[in-house]
């Protein structure tokens, strides 16, 4: 079958169980199809078959002109030219992205299964198993294209996108001038070890070349971070989304007393969304995430991010080992107990680095230690969680029970009573206790096959604040406190409350992929948890009072691991200030900073988010781990050229890089 001309697969439901008899699905977006004012060929319009009530298959084929089967998919019920031109970008320029109409609940994308075996049949890591990249029909959101795989077809691993030009991350708040874009691109070799060996071999022949070339390179996971982070102009930029093979790890390739099932061999591009697939398909789960999963693995890692499971730290917790490339080496680091055994480092290509320091040092780098390109990532059984999503008022005083980890007295109030694997509150800074705050909940329970299969929207995903505001709260500040709570009740799902029939999903099913929203406004602070009861009533108040238009989120964190972890009390509250950008709202946090300064109450921020940081802060925040990581970052990378080869103007501003 040629693959840049494989039929695609979509699976649609409708929570008003209103489907159309047919739907239009069109490719566009390809830019080298755009540059010389061609289309792709092909339109679907056929239902294959009905699912149930709401639900359908249907069937698109097409054929590209140019550029392979990438590009932008948008399904519309409505047929609205202009309705799919208006859609967002993918940064990446070659992302395959699910658009839809707000009446579609949601839309899958997935490959044909014909002649793609599931992963469960396929073999550990010592056989092929190339089409392990490919969901298993009925899982995952999102679904890699069809393209021609790279490396163990002699094709290169990297490949040039176009011509020098402009960059602009996921949520525009950043862009590289001048930038060279390059993609790094999963291959078919027989093995997972001797694909990275391959793509690491590649990737430092690129380092060699950039730094001949005079340009600093940044490597690029989903571009979501909107510190700018992964911003570096006059640079070459590696793409990673395209090198997204996961393999199962074999008994033989650990050392003894490591539980081979519960690690998986990631390359860095998959994201977070295809780990958990992955994993799920093999009856294992990540134990935490951030809000969405449409970063990559190593992306997400690099920043810490994490989401509120109230027992766990963040998402680089689940790291065992990683491949790190240098210019002069390529490094396989791993805590000085060792995790893999000798011969399968030996095969990736990788030189064995078994030291404590360098490992957490690495498991946070911030895209300043080198280029990741695999990780081997941890598990847990996977698990079903029934969440409680609901619009209450919160007593005050119930900032105590949270601020003592009493999850369970929270919970018995204003939910269910039992504990909670996971808490959430959503609160108007405008008097956040006299109007109802966004509760959610999720509760653990054991695994089972047969529970109700629940869409991502009824069970809760897109809860970040991110996804609730607009434009206008900045235009009417007179009204912000009511437009604010007017938002949320719009924007919130409301339900599954605790009289509502019960839904559950796996952890990965309560997730969901992100839009872009433009001049996003993206801050948060992380206090020690003991100090919530004292701090958040001043921080909502203050934040109020200088005008700023976002909500206010309140998570919760054990320490996280890394160096670099902002997570970094035993017990951490994380304060999140998401919403539209304005010149007020940035002033509002700046002064709700000075504030937590003047009273002494410590805290962190973080490294994705608009957050203000410079070197002498950063030093003085994480003190003696930041000497530490920086003396990890030397051992690495000895010579200063090199250190610069990964700078940019934020990460030399940050003390990381300069
Ligand atoms: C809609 C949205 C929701 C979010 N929700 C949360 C949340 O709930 N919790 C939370 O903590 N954060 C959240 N974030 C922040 C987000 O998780 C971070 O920005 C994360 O780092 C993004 O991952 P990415 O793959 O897009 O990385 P990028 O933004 O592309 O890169 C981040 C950094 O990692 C580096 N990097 C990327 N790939 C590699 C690699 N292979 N090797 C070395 N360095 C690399 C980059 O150079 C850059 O320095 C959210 C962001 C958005 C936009």
């Amino acid at each position: 079958m040629d693959l840049h001309s494989a039929p695609i697969q979509l699976v649609v439901s409708d929570a008003q169980e209103k489907l159309p008899a047919t739907l239009r699905v069109a490719q566009a977006g390809i830019p080298a199809a755009k540059k010389n004012g061609r289309k792709c060929e092909g339109d679907g319009r056929h239902v294959v078959d009905r699912l149930g009530a709401g639900c359908a298959r249907f069937c698109a084929a097409f054929r590209a002109v140019f550029g392979g089967a990438g590009g932008y998919f948008s399904v519309d019920r409505q047929s609205a030219p202009a309705g799919r031109r208006a859609y967002g970008c993918d940064p990446e320029g070659l992302g395959f992205r699910c658009q839809r109409r707000a009446a579609l609940c949601h839309a899958r994308i997935r490959s044909w299964s014909v002649r793609r075996p599931r992963f469960c049949d396929a073999p550990p890591d010592d056989r092929c198993h190339h089409q392990f990249r490919f969901p298993a029909p009925g899982d995952g959101c999102v679904a890699r294209p069809c393209r021609r795989a790279a490396a163990g077809r002699r094709m290169m691993p990297i490949v040039q996108l176009g011509a020098e030009g402009r960059w602009t991350n996921y949520h525009g708040t950043g862009t590289c001038e001048v930038a060279t874009r390059f993609a790094l691109r999963s291959g078919d070799a027989e093995r997972g070890r001797d694909e990275i060996a391959i793509a690491a071999r590649a990737v430092q022949d690129w380092l060699g070349q950039a730094q001949a070339a005079g340009r600093r390179v940044r490597p690029i996971g989903a571009g979501w971070s909107p510190s700018n982070v992964n911003i570096v102009s006059d640079s070459w930029l590696l793409h990673t989304r395209r090198f997204n093979r996961c393999f199962r790890v074999g008994g033989a390739d650990v050392r003894p007393g490591v539980e081979a099932a519960a690690l998986m061999l990631v390359e860095a591009g998959a994201l977070v969304d295809e780990v958990s697939d992955k994993f799920e398909q093999q009856g294992r789960s990540l134990w935490t995430s951030g809000a969405g999963n449409g970063q990559t693995f190593a992306g997400a890692c690099a920043t810490g991010t994490h989401g509120s499971v109230v027992g766990r730290g963040g998402i680089q917790d689940h790291i065992r080992a990683v491949q790190l490339v240098t210019p002069t080496g390529i490094h396989w680091i791993e805590p000085a107990a060792g995790v893999m055994s000798d011969a399968f480092v030996a095969a990736t290509g990788s030189t064995a680095l078994r030291d404590d320091e360098l490992f957490a040092a690495a498991q946070l780098p911030v895209g300043a230690l080198g280029i990741v390109t695999a990780l081997v990532v941890d598990s847990v059984p996977k698990f079903l969680v029934r969440p409680i999503q609901n619009l209450r008022k919160v007593d005050c005083a119930a900032l105590d029970w949270l601020a003592a980890g009493d999850f369970r007295s929270f919970s018995a109030a204003y939910a269910l009573d039992q504990d909670p694997h996971f808490v959430q509150m959503i609160v108007n800074p405008y008097k956040p206790f006299k109007r109802p705050a966004m509760l959610r909940f999720l509760y653990r329970e054991p695994w089972r096959d047969a529970y109700p299969h629940a869409t991502p929207g009824e069970l809760g995903a897109g809860y970040d604040a991110l996804s609730l505001l607009g434009r206008f709260l900045d235009e009417y500040p007179w009204a912000r406190g009511a437009l604010l709570q007017f938002a949320m009740k719009q924007g919130y799902a409301a339900g599954p409350d605790i009289d509502d029939p019960p839904v559950y999903g796996s952890w990965g099913e309560g997730l969901n992929t992100h839009r872009p929203l433009a001049d996003l406004f993206n801050a948060s602070v992380t206090i020690d948890r003991a100090d919530l009861a004292r701090a958040f009533e001043l921080i909502c108040a203050v934040y109020a009072r200088h005008g700023g238009s976002t909500v206010v989120t309140l998570r919760f964190m054990e320490r996280a691991q890394g160096l670099l972890a902002p997570a970094r009390f035993p017990h951490n509250a994380v304060i999140d200030f998401d919403g539209p950008r304005s010149a007020r709202t940035a002033e509002a946090y700046a002064r709700v900073v000075e504030r937590l300064d003047a009273e002494g109450i410590a805290f962190t921020r973080h490294w994705a988010k608009s957050c203000r940081l410079d070197a002498a802060r950063v030093a003085a925040d994480y003190g003696e781990d930041f000497r530490r990581w920086r003396t990890a970052r030397d051992r690495l990378i000895p010579d200063p050229a090199h250190r610069a080869l990964f700078g940019s103007a934020v990460l030399d501003g940050l003390g990381l890089t300069g």
